[in-house]
C-alpha cells in the first residue's frame, strides 16, 4: 500500500485487518455495488442449493423492490428477498409457456421505469440457455440500465454435485454445451448433430430428456459409439438429485419409458464414469438444505 493511500475508506476492509463483526453479519457492511433504482439487476440463481448463489446474487436480493424468477428457482432462495419485496413469477407452469418472452421483456422495462429496483431471477447462469441475452437486449433498446449478475450453470455445478468433471485431461480437451430443444420444443435444427457426435469427447445436454430418443439416434447414426456412458443428472445439487448412469444405446429407451427425472442434465462421454470414485453427495451430505 502506498504511504499516502488512505488507511481506512468506508466500507472496505485492507488485508489482514480484523473487523469485530464475524462472517455472513460482516456482508452487510462491505462495498457492494449500488442497487440504483430504476435498473434492472439480471441474476443468476445457480442450479438449486441456496448455498451457491453469489454473494451479489444475495445483495441484490436484500435490494430489489421487485423479483421477477423462474420456474426454476427454489423458495429457499426466494426466501433471501427483503421483507417488502414483491415477487412476481414470470416461468413456466406444468410444461406451458404461461408468459412469452416479448411480454416478461416488456414487464422488465415497464417495471424499471417506474422507477423500483428490479431483480431478474433465472435459474443457473442468465447467459447459458436462459434467454438472458434478450431481456438484456430489450433493457438496452430501452435505454434502461442493467447489471449481470452470473450464476453457477447447471451443466457445470450441477455436475460436480454428481461427481462428474466437465473436463479431465485424460478424456477430453473440449465440451459442448447444448440444448435439446428449440423455442417450439422440437430437437434444434440449428445444431449440427454430425458435427457434435464426433466434435468434443464429452455433450452437456440442456432441456433434453423429451427429444432423448431423437437426439441419441442423430448421435448414433452419426458415428458416436452405443456404449458410449451417459449420465442423466436430476434435480441437481438439491436433496431430490438422482443420478442415472446408461449407455447412448440405451438411454433413448430409458426416456421413453418416463423414468427420467427433470429438470435433467444429460452427459454423454467417459467424464460420467468417474463418479464411480467421486460421487460425493450422498447420505448426510445430500440432506443439507442449503448445499
Ligand atoms: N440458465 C440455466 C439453464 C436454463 S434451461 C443454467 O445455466 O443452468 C433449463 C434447463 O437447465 C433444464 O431443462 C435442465 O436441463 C437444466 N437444469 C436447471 N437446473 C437443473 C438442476 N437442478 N438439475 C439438472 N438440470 C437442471
Amino acid at each position: 500500500m502506498r504511504d499516502d493511500a488512505p488507511k481506512h475508506s468506508p466500507n472496505v476492509q485492507e488485508p489482514g485487518e480484523h473487523n469485530s463483526e464475524a462472517g455472513f453479519a460482516r456482508l452487510d457492511r462491505e462495498a457492494f455495488p449500488e442497487f440504483e433504482p430504476g435498473t434492472v439487476w439480471l441474476v443468476g440463481a445457480g442450479p438449486g442449493a441456496p448455498g451457491l448463489l453469489t454473494l451479489l446474487a444475495y445483495h441484490g436480493l436484500q435490494r430489489a423492490d421487485v423479483i421477477v424468477y423462474d420456474a426454476l428457482v427454489s423458495d429457499a432462495i426466494l426466501g433471501w428477498a427483503g421483507p417488502d419485496a414483491v415477487k412476481e413469477f414470470a416461468g413456466k407452469r406444468g410444461g406451458k409457456p404461461s408468459h412469452n418472452q416479448r411480454d416478461i421483456s416488456e414487464r422488465l422495462v415497464e417495471l424499471a421505469k417506474s422507477g423500483k429496483r428490479i431483480l431478474r431471477l433465472k435459474g443457473g447462469d442468465p447467459f447459458i440457455f436462459g434467454r438472458g441475452g434478450e431481456e438484456c437486449e430489450a433493457l438496452a433498446a430501452a435505454g434502461v440500465g442493467f447489471r449481470i449478475v452470473p450464476g453457477i450453470s447447471a451443466g457445470v455445478g450441477g455436475l460436480g454435485y454428481a461427481g462428474i468433471p466437465a473436463t479431465h485431461r485424460d478424456i477430453n480437451h473440449s465440451v459442448i454445451f447444448l440444448t435439446g430443444h428449440d423455442s417450439s420444443g422440437e430437437v434444434p435444427a440449428g445444431v449440427d448433430w454430425g458435427a457434435v457426435a464426433t466434435a468434443s469427447p464429452v455433450l452437456v445436454m440442456y432441456m433434453a430428456v423429451k427429444n432423448l430418443p431423437e437426439i441419441a439416434e442423430r448421435l448414433l447414426i452419426n458415428g458416436r459409439d452405443e456404449a458410449d456412458a451417459v449420465a442423466v443428472v436430476s434435480n441437481a445439487t438439491l436433496p431430490t438429485q438422482r443420478v442415472v448412469e446408461t449407455t447412448l444405446g440405451e438411454v433413448g429407451g430409458l426416456a421413453k419409458s418416463g423414468v427420467l427425472d427433470t429438470p435433467a442434465i444429460v452427459v454423454v462421454g467417459k467424464a460420467s464414469q468417474l463418479r464411480e470414485n467421486l460421487d460425493w453427495y450422498a447420505g448426510q451430505l445430500m440432506a443439507n438444505a442449503i448445499g
